[in-house]
């Protein structure tokens, strides 16, 4: 399942991400490329707008604010899963991949690099993450929307 969130929807975007989906944040979009990417790479717009003509298999329209609230309706209209939560950039929506220890000498924090082992580095924006209280924090967010 691939989604692709309108201007609306920009938290709920990396929220999916964070669940492991391939979520595109539609900010710099025009409609029309909106539509024809979705139907082009088989993915869900995630709208508010519903001007938006689309075959219903590829559209989920919601007026739904709460971000929280609105990754909790999505998860149950589309069956969502974590089983590959923090598999994907939450900034850029690439695939992580992991990365041994030594590589993140000296880029990581001090404290982050004693007491973590496992890192895992988005190959496109170089980012570096690692299961600190930011991770947990993303954890119980997932948990709370029925994850
Ligand atoms: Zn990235």
């Amino acid at each position: 399942m691939k989604f692709l969130c309108d201007s609306m929807f920009g938290k709920l975007s990396k929220m999916l991400r964070m669940a492991g989906y391939d979520a595109l944040y539609a900010q710099s979009y025009e409609r029309f490329g909106m539509v024809e990417t979705a139907v082009a790479e088989n993915r869900v717009i995630i709208t508010g707008d519903d001007r938006i003509i689309l075959v219903p298999r590829l559209l989920f329209f919601t007026r739904e604010k709460d971000p929280l609230t609105q990754l909790k309706i999505t998860r149950e209209k589309f069956n969502l899963t974590a089983e590959n939560a923090f598999t994907r950039c939450i900034f850029c929506n690439t695939v992580l991949e992991k990365t041994a220890k030594d590589s993140v000498s000296g880029i990581v924090p001090e404290q982050v690099y004693a007491l973590f082992f496992s890192f895992t580095r988005c190959p496109k924006c170089g980012r570096i993450f690692w299961h600190g209280t930011h991770w947990e924090k993303m954890k119980i967010k997932l948990k709370e929307a029925g994850f």
